[in-house]
C-alpha cells in the first residue's frame, strides 16, 4: 500500500499566513519558510484570516492562548448524540467560547 503523505496548515502569526507542510507527528512546530519563526500546526478546519484583518487574527490568538487550535469541539445534540461546535465569528463569542468549551482545550508542545 502505498503512503499517502499528510499535510496540516501550519500557522505564522509574525507573517499572518498559514503554509500548507508535510504532517510531522514528531512535532507540532516547523520554522516559518518566510521569517522564520515558529509555525504551529493547526487543524485543517481552520481557514486563515486576511492579513489585515486584526480583529480576526486577535480572535485566533486568544484562542490559541487558550488551548484552542481549530480542533474538533462538540455540543451535546438535540437527539442526544454529539455535534460538531461552530467556532466562534468573533473575539466577545470567543470569549464565551474557551469557557464554554474548556474541556475541549489542548495543550501543544
Ligand atoms: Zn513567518
Amino acid at each position: 500500500m502505498k503512503e499517502s503523505s499528510r499535510t496540516a496548515p501550519y500557522v505564522c502569526f509574525s507573517c499572518r499566513k498559514q503554509f500548507e507542510r508535510n504532517w510531522d507527528f514528531n512535532t507540532n512546530f516547523k520554522k516559518c519558510p518566510e521569517c522564520g519563526e515558529t509555525t504551529v500546526r493547526y487543524d485543517h478546519k481552520f481557514r486563515v484570516p486576511k492579513r489585515t484583518d486584526d480583529a480576526q487574527w486577535k480572535k485566533v490568538e486568544f484562542l490559541r492562548d487558550h488551548g484552542f487550535y481549530f480542533q474538533r469541539v462538540y455540543d451535546q445534540g438535540d437527539e442526544g448524540g454529539l455535534q460538531y461546535a461552530n467556532y466562534p465569528k468573533d473575539l466577545n463569542e470567543a470569549r464565551d467560547f474557551v469557557v464554554k468549551y474548556q474541556e475541549f482545550a489542548i495543550t501543544i508542545e
